[in-house]
């Protein structure tokens, strides 16, 4: 196990979300001050002041929530080669192709705003 970043003691067992280095228990910032109970945060970033990741970082380390998501988008925004294969064609496409787009664009928002909640606060699942 890694040594604290912060007071350097040997017992790191947690890993601050911001910074992703390893630091103990005692250098964890408490739920109460940082606001979540999810989120591990060190003494070092709150003394920085550093309130959220940057998006690039969200999606890193997002990775396998994106990549469905980005699956299921590409399918619903390019299912023109699905539905083909399937043995539908022209206006049948269309009348397909409008509910789907309208749906994938409602259902587009709360994962852009996900995004931006991960940027303060870790997803439950870390
Ligand atoms: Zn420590
Ligand atoms: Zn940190």
């Amino acid at each position: 196990m890694a040594n604290c970043s912060v007071c350097g003691s040997r017992f790191a067992e947690k890993k601050c979300y911001f910074c992703q280095n390893h630091v103990c228990t005692a250098c964890v910032v408490p739920d109460d001050v940082s606001g979540s109970t999810t989120t591990v945060k060190c003494i070092a970033c709150q003394r920085k002041g550093v309130k959220k990741l940057s998006f690039l970082a969200v999606v890193k380390r997002n990775k396998f929530v994106l990549a469905v998501l980005a699956g299921f988008w590409i399918f619903t925004v390019f299912p023109v080669p699905f539905i083909n294969l399937a043995g539908y064609e022209g206006d049948v496409l269309i009348s397909i192709l409008q509910p789907v787009l309208i749906a994938t664009g409602l259902m587009t928002i709360p994962f852009i705003l996900m995004m931006i909640a991960w940027q303060k606060k870790a997803p439950k699942q870390n």
